[in-house]
């Protein structure tokens, strides 16, 4: 049975009271649907169809509290830009966790639903396009089978924000199976107060980890596991050439879920030093320094949980290094398998690591001096046919492609197994930018379907479907120049 409710518990605000604060949405003149997520509602066993618009308007802005809600936000610190800040939800409001009949437990929380105590300078709304881009974005990675937060609902509220110019005030419901950061644990860390990291250890072990319960060393364990998640992680995005664009330690959850899709965007032509948004002018959060910058946002973990690691400072740093030490030997390995499986390199691996490291790199190489889509190329690739035209027809590539197919036949392995192996990870359409942005612009005037459409074809992104064939093409120029805004 679906229900038209919430289930909702509220085991976070069992926390000791530093990490929230009890407090309401902002009351909104008049909300408006834009649109609800009904599958994602019916993976949780809720159905919200049968509400009429104006009460599932009114549910997913907080007008209507929904019942057994007790909403607060949450604090938090972060390391912004190599910078540490205390932060919390300046315009986020947790309203429950929903747990369903196979007892998952999901956050949810509205953003863009008005001020709060951790506001700051800021007015703690929203404006529709980015609560939308993040709607698209979200969606899609979690059809690219990536680890996400989601997107449960969007409505407009009837009040104007003020950016740049007057723009209508969004709320999106955010569903994630916590909201738990790295800035969480800085945030504990940084208030000195022992009891305070014990609690939330305690807290997210039970929530994320129960399988280290009974660890003796809990604080270290729970290192490691966040390590090997974020690991999993950073594989998957530089697999879809995803760029997060702002990866401060409180847009880092422990659960493994990607979160805060402010700035990110997908690359087009393969660039490792590629950038969007217009706030990272040093290229912190490039393409290529994603790992490297998830590894160092694991450091400042570490440094939170140092005094529950050991009593004894220097051991506690000496056990943590040890840790993290490992991230890039593991990063690599699970990197080349990741990279392999776009290459449907199969058969015997183990003697053929630095050939097939070889092969990667000089196709990289040659994409990068070429501006070749990385989407694109990669699915060429997995076609039965050698691909053919644009800057295909040059003899670097094709003196590439027969070492590849070379490669390929080794070993007796099927051509067929090699494509299958490919074609399920590289995939056919990504969330271009540039889409994006048109189907934005039609959704703020009032015309929805492109975003609908574009949110279809996200759906199945593996698929050949010819259908889909106008969301796959490239860019004309490269949109190398394109820029991503904080959203705020
Ligand atoms: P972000 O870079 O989007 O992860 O946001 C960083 C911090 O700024 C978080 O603590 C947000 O809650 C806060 N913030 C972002 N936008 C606003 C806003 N319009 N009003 C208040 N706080 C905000
Ligand atoms: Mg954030």
């Amino acid at each position: 049975m679906k229900r038209t409710r919430f289930n909702f518990e509220n085991t976070y605000t069992s926390l000791p009271a530093a990490f929230f604060h009890l407090d309401s949405p902002t009351e909104f003149p008049n909300p408006q649907l834009v649109i609800v997520n009904h599958e994602l509602a019916k993976s949780m066993s809720l159905d919200f169809s049968t509400l009429p618009d104006d009460q599932q308007a009114a549910l997913f802005c907080g007008n209507l509290v929904p019942e057994g809600s007790e909403p607060f936000s949450q604090a938090y610190a972060g390391h912004q830009f190599g910078n540490f800040t205390m932060l919390g939800d300046g315009r986020a409001h947790m309203m429950g966790e929903h747990v369903t009949p196979n007892d998952e437990r999901f956050d949810i929380q509205f953003k863009g639903s008005g001020p709060t105590p951790y506001s700051r300078r800021g007015d703690g709304l929203a404006a529709i396009g980015p609560m939308l881009r993040e709607y698209i974005i979200s969606e899609a990675m979690h059809a690219l089978g990536i680890a996400t937060t989601r997107s449960l609902a969007v409505v407009t509220t009837g009040k104007m924000v003020i950016r740049e110019r007057p723009l209508p005030g969004a709320v999106m419901t955010r569903v994630a199976s916590s909201h738990i950061r790295v800035g969480t644990f800085e945030f504990a860390a940084a208030t000195q107060k022992p009891e305070l990291l014990s609690a939330i250890l305690e807290y997210t072990i039970k929530r994320h980890f129960p399988e280290l319960k009974n660890s003796e060393m809990k604080a270290l364990s729970l290192l490691r596991s966040v390590m090997e998640r974020q690991i999993c992680l950073m594989v998957n995005w530089m697999r879809v050439g995803f760029i997060h664009g702002v990866m401060n330690t409180d847009n880092m959850a422990l659960s493994g879920e990607s979160i805060d899709y402010g700035p990110c965007a997908f690359m087009n032509s393969y660039n490792p030093d590629q950038v969007f948004s217009s706030i990272d002018q040093h290229g912190r959060y490039a393409y290529s320094n994603q790992p490297k910058l998830a590894h160092w946002n694991l450091a400042r973990l570490a440094e939170a949980l140092l005094p529950l690691i050991d009593e004894d400072a220097d051991k506690a740093e000496e056990l943590a290094k040890e840790v993290l030490n490992e991230f890039d030997d593991s990063y690599q390995k699970e990197r080349l398998t990741m990279m392999r499986q776009k290459l449907g390199l199969l058969g015997e691996l183990e003697s053929k690591e630095e050939s097939d490291e070889k092969l990667i790199s000089d196709l990289l190489e040659w994409m990068h001096k070429h501006g070749a889509d990385f989407t694109n190329t990669f699915r060429d690739l997995s076609a039965a046919t050698t691909p053919t035209g644009q800057h295909y027809d040059n003899e670097e590539f094709t003196r590439w492609h027969t070492r590849y197919t070379a490669r390929r036949l080794e070993h007796g392995q099927s051509m067929e197994a090699s494509i299958k192996c490919m074609q399920a990870v590289n995939p056919s359409v990504i969330p271009r930018n540039y889409i994006v942005e048109q189907a934005l612009e039609e959704a703020e005037s009032g015309d929805l379907s492109l975003m609908h459409e574009l949110l279809a074809a996200l759906k199945s992104p593996y698929d050949s479907n010819e259908k889909n064939e106008k969301f796959q093409t490239a860019p004309h120029p490269s949109d190398k120049a394109y820029q991503t805004y904080c959203g705020t």
